[in-house]
């Protein structure tokens, strides 16, 4: 078998960046035992790294015999990445750096934003007003509901927005325009499956495996992490658990019309809709609905319990088919009173008993799903796997001859 020396090189440069990034502050021995490759290879990238001005030598280490050690980590204002998670009513975006600590946000309505010109011009304004430097952009990631990716046999185009956010941008592949636009790489992902890859490779979820986050918002969604990468499924739309049936009998209407979904009561809208129907006057603030629900007045109590029953179903219902180490939640949902997610968690907990199940929110609160878009450059910076898939999928000749 053999491998293309200059392939080679540029999956242990990854390797060896990753490896200072876990590590937070690491020795070449340190890496030289963690990836088992010789000692000259690894001083050979890490010098070429700290020239590029990826890594910086941080002083001396712990030493017992010889030399102390000149420990390494990762320099996180080298670059930025930019995430952008487009929702609803709102677009978000964060500059990060390489360590995924938010440098800058700002977030601005979609309302009056008509097409894909002005999408972008509004972007960047907003990056100019959040002090980023354009030649120091590593990549542009994009999250929003819907598909990134349809299957092959779909109609719809990679990187097409779903048509209950934006109908005026319906079928834009948003991330061709943003590479054109800025000359950098950029990435688009639903909003849920960037949530999960942020939380497994920078917030509370960094040790699991295997991951599910559940984003309760104005919708709803779940991305599911295995092995450190997004599970898509094979039509890319793996994790759409709102169209989940939880109810037999029907009785709650999902807007794709089938009957029980857990997509017709488990979110802002179903809640909405629920105390609308109950005779509620909702032109007041969530946040004194739910403070108001929290201290068990009714009809607002009754409501909200039961879409966050309902979520619980849903989310046991995925720790039996996914088993995932820990759930993670964000989405507007819980950031209105923490009654939301201390009644989700007994909930859980009491369908999963005798097993615990961590059930965390998010690491990054508001800003879950920009922090997941802009990991979608990120992980191209620190995973080697995907250099592997990006480098197969562009030279013409087998990378691996056997
Ligand atoms: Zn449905």
């Amino acid at each position: 078998m053999r491998v293309e020396a200059s392939i080679l090189r540029k999956l242990n440069e990854r390797r060896v960046l990753n490896a200072i990034r876990v590590g937070k502050t690491v020795s070449r021995a340190d890496i030289q035992r963690k990836l088992s490759i010789t000692m000259p290879t690894v001083s050979k990238i890490v010098d070429e790294l700290i020239t590029q001005g990826w890594v910086m030598e941080v002083g001396t280490g712990d030493f017992t015999l010889g030399r102390p050690p000149v420990m390494l980590e990762i320099n996180p204002s080298s670059a930025v990445a930019i995430g952008i998670d487009i929702g609803r009513f709102c677009i978000r975006v964060v500059s990060v750096n390489l360590l995924a600590q938010v440098i800058a946000q700002k977030e601005t309505s979609v309302e009056d934003i008509g097409t894909v010109d002005e999408l972008l011009s509004r972007v960047d304004l907003m990056l100019v007003s959040m002090g980023v430097d354009p030649s120091g952009v590593l990549g542009i990631g994009i999250a929003s509901p819907g598909s990134r990716n349809p299957h092959p046999d779909s109609p719809q185009r990679p990187g097409t927005l779903d048509e209950h956010i934006a109908h005026r941008w319906h079928r834009a592949a948003l991330d061709e325009y943003f590479t054109r636009r800025y000359g950098v790489p950029s990435w688009m992902e639903n909003d849920a499956n960037a949530a999960v890859l942020g939380e497994i490779w920078f917030g509370s979820a960094q040790s699991c495996n295997h991951l599910v986050f559940v984003f309760a918002d104005e919708g709803l969604g779940a991305g599911i992490a295995v092995n450190g990468s997004i599970y898509t499924g094979e039509s890319n739309v793996a994790g759409e658990f709102a169209h989940m049936i939880v109810n037999l009998d029907g009785g709650i209407q999902c807007e794709c019309k089938r009957p029980g979904c857990l997509g017709g009561v488990a979110h802002l809208r179903g809640i909405r809709e629920e105390l609308r129907q109950s005779g509620m006057d909702l032109e007041e603030e969530l946040f004194s609905v739910f403070a108001r629900g929290a201290s068990g007045h009714e009809p607002e109590y009754s409501v909200i319990c039961r879409a966050v029953d309902y979520l619980a179903i849903g989310i046991f219902n995925l720790i039996q088919v996914i088993d995932p180490s820990h759930v993670i939640v964000g989405g507007g949902m819980f950031r209105l009173d923490p009654f939301v997610l201390k009644r989700l968690n007994e909930r859980v907990q009491e369908l999963c008993y005798p097993k615990r199940i961590p059930l965390l929110e998010s690491s990054f609160g508001v800003n879950a799903v920009a922090v997941g878009a802009a990991t979608l450059v990120l992980q191209h910076l620190y995973d080697h796997t995907k250099l592997v898939n990006l480098t197969v999928e562009r030279v013409d000749e087998p990378l691996v001859r056997l």
